[in-house]
């Protein structure tokens, strides 16, 4: 889980040039981290899936959501299909660390 950390690192990534950063917690110790880069359309994405414990670095789109969906956009294991689900903070009891 330091894929995104060498982007930040590599790239001078300042908090001010996120456009989306978060850090998820999932049941079973899974993970996830997903970054948006102001003026790209790629989300970065880590995860340690919460059903089998794989871990992957992945990219994908950034799809906008109405503001009434509740789920910010789902990543799908690479090992086991599961969709990890992220869901929007606001209005929701879900702690992270960064948003
Ligand atoms: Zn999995």
């Amino acid at each position: 889980m330091d894929e995104i950390s060498k982007i930040i690192e590599k790239r001078g990534i300042k908090p001010a040039d996120c456009a989306y950063h978060t850090l998820r917690d999932f049941e079973n110790g899974g993970r996830l981290r997903a970054l948006l880069i102001k003026g790209e359309t790629i989300t970065h994405v880590e995860y340690k899936c919460p059903e089998c414990g794989h871990v992957a670095y992945t990219t994908q789109p950034w799809v906008p959501v109405s503001k009434a969906a509740s789920v910010r956009f789902i990543v799908e294991c690479v090992k086991c299909k599961f969709k990890i689900k992220v869901e929007k903070l606001k209005g929701k009891k879900k702690k992270a660390k960064k948003e």
